[in-house]
Order: C-alpha cells, then sequence, then structure tokens
C-alpha cells in the first residue's frame, strides 16, 4: 500500500491550492481527483479581485487562457435598474481552463491519482482502484464529493445556466430573477455565460425562470441545454466541524466554505485550501495542532462570510424593494453592495 504524509482529494482551487503550500514545503503529498484534467465544472467564471490577489499570493498565473475584464454592470431589482461602475473589475475565465490550467501549473503525473474516493477508515483512504495510508487528509472535493457524508443535510442554493454565443456588453445581475436569489449575464471572450440560483425552487421551475430571465434580457436560450448543480451555504456550526479526527481537513465548498450572497466560492477554496496545506505542513514539521491552526488561519475567512448571511437577508428578503432602493440611492450603500460581486 502507498503512503503518503498527506493526501488531498480534488483538484479544483482548493485542491491545488493545498497541493501548491505542500509542493513547496517540501512535503510527501498525493492528489487524487475521480477527473482528469481538462474536466467541466459548471461555474460562472467570474473572479473577484480576492480571488486574483489569491492567484498571485500562490504563483499561480492566468497567462494562456481567455480572459475578459468587467467593470460595467447593471443592476436590476424589483422595479429599479441602475448602471454600476464596480470598485474592482471582475476577470471572467472558463472554468474548464482555468482549473486545468492551475492543475497543470502545480501537480505533476507522480503526484497524481484519477481515482474516485470511496471510504475513510481510521488513516486509511479507499478509492474505486485501492487504498493509501495517509497521516493527514484534505478533502477539497466540492459540495457533492465523498466528504458530503461528515455534513449531511446542510443546506444549498440551487443554480442552473447556459452559454450563449452572443456577447452581453455589460455584467448584468438581476435581483428580480428569483426569489431568495438573483440571475446574472456574466460577458465571456467568446460567449455570455447565463445563469440564477437561489434557495427555494425546483429544477423545472428553475429553468423556466432562466428561460424568462434571459428572454428579459434579449437572450433566447434552449431549455434542453440548461444544466443545474448546486453551491453550499456557509453555516458557521458547519465550518467549525472542518477538521475531524485532528488529521481531515475539509476546504472549499466541502467545508461550505461560498458567499452567501453572490455565491462567489473560487475565492474561499483558494484561501482555504492555501491554510489547510500550511496548517498541515506545520503539523508536519512543529507538531502543531491541525484544528486550532487551520481554525485560526482561516478566522478572517468565516467572519467575513458570516457578514454576508447579513447582507444576504436583506438581498433576498420580503422588503428587499425597500432595500435595493436604498442602496442605489446611496453611493456608499451601493459601493457596499456591489463589493460583494467584485
Ligand atoms: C452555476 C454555478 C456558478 C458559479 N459561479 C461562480 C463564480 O462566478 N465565481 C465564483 O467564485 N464561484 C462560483 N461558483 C462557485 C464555485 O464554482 C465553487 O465554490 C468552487 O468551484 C469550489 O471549489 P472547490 O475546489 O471547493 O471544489 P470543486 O471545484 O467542485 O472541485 C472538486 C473536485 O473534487 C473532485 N471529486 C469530487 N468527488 C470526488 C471523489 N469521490 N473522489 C475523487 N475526486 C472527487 C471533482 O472531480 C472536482 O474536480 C459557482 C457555482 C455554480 C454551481
Amino acid at each position: 500500500m502507498e503512503k503518503f504524509d498527506v493526501i488531498v482529494v480534488g483538484c479544483g482551487p482548493a485542491g491545488v491550492a493545498a497541493c501548491k503550500v505542500l509542493k513547496d514545503s517540501g512535503i510527501s503529498f498525493c492528489a487524487i481527483d475521480r477527473s482528469s484534467f481538462p474536466r467541466e465544472k459548471l461555474c460562472g467564471g467570474g473572479l473577484t479581485h480576492r480571488s486574483v490577489s489569491m492567484l498571485n499570493k500562490l504563483g499561480l498565473s492566468l497567462s494562456g487562457i481567455q480572459t475578459r475584464s468587467c467593470r460595467e454592470a447593471v443592476v436590476f431589482a424589483r422595479g429599479v435598474k441602475k448602471d454600476v461602475t464596480l470598485e474592482n473589475p471582475v476577470v471572467m475565465v472558463e472554468r474548464v481552463d482555468f482549473d486545468s490550467s492551475n492543475f497543470s501549473q502545480v501537480i505533476d503525473a507522480d503526484h497524481f491519482r484519477c481515482e474516485s474516493v470511496t471510504g475513510v477508515d481510521g488513516n486509511i483512504l479507499a478509492t474505486d482502484k485501492g487504498n493509501y495510508e495517509f497521516r493527514y487528509l484534505i478533502f477539497a472535493d466540492g459540495v457533492n464529493g465523498f466528504s458530503r457524508k461528515y455534513n449531511p443535510g446542510r443546506e444549498r442554493f440551487f443554480c442552473v445556466e447556459f452559454n450563449s454565443d452572443r456577447i452581453s456588453e455589460k455584467l448584468v445581475v438581476d435581483f428580480s430573477a428569483v426569489e431568495g436569489g438573483y440571475g446574472w449575464l456574466f460577458p465571456k471572450a467568446s460567449h455570455t455565460n447565463i445563469g440564477l440560483g437561489g434557495r427555494k425552487g425546483k429544477t423545472r421551475e428553475y429553468k423556466k425562470k432562466l428561460c424568462d430571465f434571459a428572454l428579459k434580457h434579449g437572450f433566447e436560450i434552449d431549455e434542453s441545454k440548461i444544466r443545474g448543480y448546486h453551491i453550499p451555504l456557509f453555516s458557521k456550526k458547519i465550518y467549525r466541524k472542518s477538521v475531524i479526527d485532528g488529521k481531515i481537513v475539509l476546504t472549499g465548498d466541502a467545508a461550505g466554505l461560498t458567499d452567501a450572497c453572490s455565491g462567489e466560492g473560487i475565492y474561499y477554496a483558494l484561501a482555504s485550501g492555501y491554510y489547510a496545506g500550511k496548517a498541515v505542513a506545520k503539523a508536519i514539521k512543529e507538531g502543531a495542532d491541525v484544528e486550532s491552526t487551520y481554525l485560526g488561519y482561516t478566522r478572517r475567512l468565516c467572519k467575513s462570510l458570516s457578514k454576508r448571511l447579513l447582507v444576504n437577508r436583506m438581498l433576498y428578503s420580503g422588503s428587499q424593494r425597500f432595500y435595493i432602493r436604498l442602496a442605489l440611492g446611496n453611493r456608499y450603500l451601493l459601493r457596499y453592495v456591489m463589493r460583494v460581486f467584485s
């Protein structure tokens, strides 16, 4: 049986960030993903300035992948429309290219196994192809990975999306597209990603709402090509349990680290993966306690995500129209709300 100091499950943003730290620290590690790269991941592909700064901190480059920068946005709420210049541009990427580029910058064939994780027993990780022994295990396997068994029944947003060949001039955020969420038009280099997500509703209902939302903004879409996926809703209680038995660390979507207002998860995945790698490296080199180190490193992330839960109530409550009108009429408040998206 192969033995590693650390096994990282999942090679999206969280997993790659963790691997980068372990690699730079000279620690023996293995990355496991059920998909080989490039692989598809349903996502709007909007990188906020937080994500871009985190990529710089990790030494991950965006060069070689198609990007587009958006600073001009239009915000819609019930009966209200406002043009907004965002404080920071949103960098638009294709997730398939973004993840593949990050993967190839960090993980080589010797450190990678394309296998699906099926179980954990003590210090043994089981996959569909065999068993591995680990000292520490980092789960970065997303919202629907094996690690969801540690947080059964957690709340999630449901999102649907479609790529249109037509290119929208501006980034659009429409709070009236769906109850408890919003619709978006994300202009990419060669198409527009059109989507919506919220907390309530069924797949068929959301597909219909997406068609209506797209039509409202002048886009026709083929309902049969709409795809759906989940985003976890941040919970402080779940976050506090993201280290299990002092040796298993949950990161990114697996730890529920996403923004409750915008659904942004890439930054939180990169940052938590980075901190998980640091915490485990410290445990291996200095005998530090992983749980207190990881929760200490990520305290600020948790604080900012908890604040977003409050803004979530404001944006998605029954009094949305009142709050949005208030925000749109006040440039400081508006800047605060739109900071969530940039
Ligand atoms: C429709 C939609 C739009 C979004 N738009 C944005 C956006 O514009 N900006 C933004 O910041 N965030 C966005 N998000 C959120 C963002 O996509 C996620 O938060 C982010 O991908 C989380 O990264 P991660 O590394 O935790 O997990 P993931 O990127 O999901 O990676 C998990 C990896 O684990 C692997 N895996 C899963 N199970 C197993 C297993 N059993 N064994 C082995 N490997 C496994 C998977 O193959 C995958 O490669 C969006 C999400 C959705 C659904």
